[in-house]
């Protein structure tokens, strides 16, 4: 039998683009009797009540924490240690605690040692986002089909782990379980690699003296908008990310940067045939994305395009 996703009173620190999914998907779906929810500014609190999502808007960690069930920190990786220590002596005993960083090993390295006994620690990480930030940014299809990790420490209540599974498939997610390292590995070369290129790619862009902005901008279609995105991403989440998950991150780009270096041969040398061979390769594995359903077929990633006109 399939554990209840649902909780009695569930807290959210901090409110952007995964927080406010969050509310809006349990709300949607009633998996709690009671949402209460803060963000560190006042300008966000202020916002999240004129969005009237959540039940109870609170000014501190310390009272949104009280009493509750399920706490889910929703902030960048870096804050999530000082925030684990302040909510520490405020947590329910039984209460189940997790966060949606995107790296695992330094979230419960940071958080694990603060919390009390008796509380169930399940950190976890929906592999689902966009480039958009802050409490307008998020709704709640956003988990629907996409992954969502749990890495909770050996010995964690298998109970909690199942509660808080189900809270997440319960809101549309695929939910896997895997060890903090491992899921760090994983990440680094599916989510952060492919981040550290975009934001190397735009920024060489930006500074190339041949090629003016307004030629890089207008003819942005040639395969650079589609980095754009990603390198639009929220910069603090990205800071921690990359300061989080150091030594994955610098193992994954070493095995990219000998990988750069043989492509790099076969342009210089000619060799058409290793090119060719290459690219073969990469595009079976986007065929295999679209399969599994985790983006769209439609061509150019189902953008619009405009009729037209006869003459
Ligand atoms: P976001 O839209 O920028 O929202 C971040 C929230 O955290 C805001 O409510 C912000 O409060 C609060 N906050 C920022 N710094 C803080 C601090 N030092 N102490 C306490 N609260 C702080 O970010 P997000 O995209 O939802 O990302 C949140 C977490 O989700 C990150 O750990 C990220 O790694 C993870 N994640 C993100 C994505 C993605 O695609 N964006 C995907 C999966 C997981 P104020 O508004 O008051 O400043």
């Amino acid at each position: 039998m399939s554990a209840n996703p649902h909780f009695q009173r569930v807290a959210l620190i901090g409110f952007g683009l995964i927080g406010g999914s969050i509310a809006r998907a349990a709300k949607l779906q009633g998996l709690a009797s009671e949402i209460v929810t803060t963000a560190r500014s006042e300008k966000t609190r202020a916002r999240v009540t004129e969005l009237g999502i959540v039940d109870q808007v609170v000014a501190t960690n310390a009272e949104a924490v009280k009493d509750a069930d399920l706490i889910i920190l929703c902030i960048p990786v870096g804050a999530c240690g000082p925030v684990a220590q302040e909510i520490a002596p405020h947590l329910k005993p039984g209460a189940v605690i997790s966060d949606v960083g995107s790296v695992k090993g330094a979230v419960v390295r940071d958080m694990a040692p603060h919390l009390p006994q008796g509380v169930h620690f399940v950190p976890a990480h929906p592999v689902a986002g966009t480039e958009h930030s802050g409490p307008d940014s998020g709704f709640a299809e956003l988990f629907i089909n996409r992954w969502c990790i749990l890495t909770p420490p050996e010995g964690t209540d298998a109970d909690a782990v199942a509660h808080l599974r189900a809270f997440w498939a319960a809101m549309g997610a695929k939910v896997e379980v895997m060890t903090p390292d491992h899921h760090d590995l994983v990440l680094a070369i599916t989510s952060h690699l492919p981040h550290l290129i975009a934001y190397t790619i735009v920024g060489t862009a930006d500074e190339l003296a041949q090629v003016t902005e307004s030629e890089v901008i207008k003819f942005s279609a040639g395969g650079f908008r589609d980095f754009t995105r990603i390198a639009a991403s929220d910069p603090t989440m990205w800071r921690d990310v990359f300061l989080a998950n150091k030594e994955a991150v610098l193992e994954m780009l070493g095995t990219f940067t000998e990988d750069l270096a043989k492509l790099t041969r076969a342009i210089r040398r000619g060799d058409g045939d290793a090119l060719f061979d290459h690219f073969t390769r990469t595009r079976a594995i986007r065929r295999g994305i679209v399969e599994i359903g985790q983006d769209s077929a439609a061509a150019d990633f189902g953008r619009p395009h405009a009729a037209l006109k006869k003459p």
